[in-house]
C-alpha cells in the first residue's frame, strides 16, 4: 500500500500558518530578553518561572532521544498523551466526515476525543482472547477512516497485541495507526518504536504517567516520522508543556534506576496478585497482564465493587464494558495496599453470606 501523508491531512491544517512565538523566533543566547512581555522583575512562584518555557522542549527531547535510541526530530511532547490523541484527531479527521477505528474493549479517551472533535468512531471489537481482529478491521475500514487506535498493552484487558499483526495491519491500512504504549514499561516485549522507519503511518504513544510515576506532571510522548511530528508541533499550543514539568522530567530521567526498580517490584506484585486472586472462590478468571493492573472476572462485579468501596478500597468496575462482564480492573499497588485488598476480598464471601442472612431475617 502506498502511503501518502499529505493526502490524509485536513486542508486547513495543510495550509496552516502556525503561530510564531517570541521564543521560537529568537532562541539564541542574548543578554536582555524584552521580546515576550514577561515580567522582567521575576516571579513570586520562584526560580525562572517568569519566563516562557521552551516551546519545543529541546533538553527533554535530547534526553528521551538518548534513552529510546531515536532521533529528537521524531519525538513529540504533549501535555499528557491525551493531548497527542486530540491533536491527531484535529490534524487528520475532518469533523462530521471522517472516522476513526477503535478496537473495544479499550481506553475510553479515543472515543471521547473523537466526540469532542465531532468525528465518528467505528468499532472493530477484539477477539474473545482480546487480540486484534484483522478481518473485523478490514470490514469497517473505508476511505473516510483516517485513524486506527491500537492499545498495547491494552487497557482494561492488560494484554499485548501481537506485534506482527499490528505491523501487518499497519501495512494494509491506508491511514494513521496509533499504537498506545502507555504500559509498555511493564511488558515482556519491546516497543514498536524500532519499526518507525519502515512504517511511515505509525505513531507510537508513551507517557510519563504510569511507570515513570509522574501522572501529576502531565507529560506524554508521541514517536513518529519527522513529517508527522512537524504537523503535531504546528497544531499544538505554543507552550504546551510547562517549565516545571519540563524541568522535573529532565531531572527524573537521570533517575531511571529508581523507575527500573519500581517496575521490577510492580511485576513481582502483579504475579502475586494474580495468583492470590485466582484462589478466591468468586473469581473465575484473572487475565494474564503485561501492564500494572489486572483484569479479574468475578461472579458479581457490582457487588464486589460496592463491598470494596465500603472498605474504602477503590478499584475500577468494568462490568458494563464489552467483553468484560463481571470484571474489575485492579491496579497493582504497594505490597501493603495489595495485602489490604486481598484481606478484604478473602473476607468477602463471609460478609456476603452475613448480608444475605440479615436480609432474609428482615424480610420475615
Ligand atoms: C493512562 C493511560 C494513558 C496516559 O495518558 P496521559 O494523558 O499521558 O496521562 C494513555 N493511554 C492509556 C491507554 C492509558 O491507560
Amino acid at each position: 500500500m502506498t502511503f501518502d501523508l499529505q493526502s490524509l491531512v485536513r486542508n486547513n491544517i495543510r495550509d496552516l500558518k502556525p503561530y510564531s512565538s517570541a521564543r521560537s523566533e529568537f532562541s539564541g543566547d542574548a543578554k536582555v530578553f524584552l521580546d515576550a512581555n514577561e515580567n522582567a522583575f521575576g516571579s513570586p512562584a520562584g526560580d525562572d518561572l517568569n519566563r516562557y518555557p521552551d516551546p519545543l522542549q529541546t533538553e527533554l527531547k535530547r534526553q528521551i532521544a538518548e534513552l529510546k535510541g531515536i532521533d529528537p526530530s521524531r519525538i513529540f511532547i504533549g501535555n499528557g498523551s491525551d493531548e497527542a490523541i486530540d491533536l491527531l484527531f484535529r490534524i487528520f479527521c475532518e469533523p462530521g466526515r471522517d472516522n476513526a477505528i477503535i478496537c473495544p474493549p479499550t481506553y475510553g479517551m479515543y472515543e471521547v476525543s473523537a466526540a469532542i472533535n465531532d468525528v465518528e468512531v467505528v468499532r472493530a471489537s477484539l477477539t474473545s482472547d482480546f487480540q486484534l481482529d484483522a478481518d473485523a478491521i478490514s470490514a469497517v475500514f473505508s476511505p473516510r477512516s483516517k485513524l486506527l487506535f491500537v492499545c498495547s498493552p491494552n487497557n482494561p484487558t492488560g494484554n499485548l497485541m501481537d506485534r506482527s499483526s499490528v505491523l501487518e495491519i499497519a501495512r494494509r491500512f491506508n491511514g494513521i495507526v496509533v499504537v498506545d504504549e502507555a504500559y509498555i514499561d511493564f511488558a515482556n516485549q519491546p516497543s514498536l518504536i524500532d519499526r518507525l522507519s519502515e512504517t511511515p503511518n505509525l505513531v507510537v504513544l508513551q507517557t510519563f504517567s504510569k511507570a515513570w510515576g509522574m501522572a501529576g506532571l502531565r507529560i506524554g510522548m508521541a514517536f513518529a516520522s519527522e513529517a508527522i511530528v512537524d504537523l503535531m508541533n504546528r497544531v499544538k499550543p505554543p507552550y504546551n508543556v510547562s517549565q516545571i514539568a519540563q524541568r522535573a522530567a529532565v531531572d527524573a530521567l537521570r533517575n531511571k534506576a529508581w523507575v527500573d526498580a519500581r517496575v521490577i517490584e510492580t511485576i513481582a506484585e502483579r504475579r502475586r496478585l494474580t495468583t492470590e486472586l485466582r484462589r478466591l472462590p468468586f473469581v473465575s478468571r484473572v487475565h494474564p497482564s503485561d501492564a500494572n493492573f489486572v483484569l479479574a472476572r468475578t461472579d458479581d462485579a457490582d457487588a464486589v465493587y460496592r463491598y470494596l468501596v465500603d472498605r474504602r478500597i477503590v478499584v475500577r468496575n468494568r462490568n458494563n464494558v464489552e467483553l468484560c462482564r463481571g470484571c474489575l480492573r485492579i491496579t497493582v499497588g504497594t505490597v501493603g495496599e495489595n495485602e489490604l485488598l486481598l484481606k478484604a476480598l478473602r473476607e468477602y464471601p463471609a460478609a456476603k453470606n452475613e448480608r444475605t442472612f440479615k436480609a432474609e431475617i428482615l424480610s420475615k
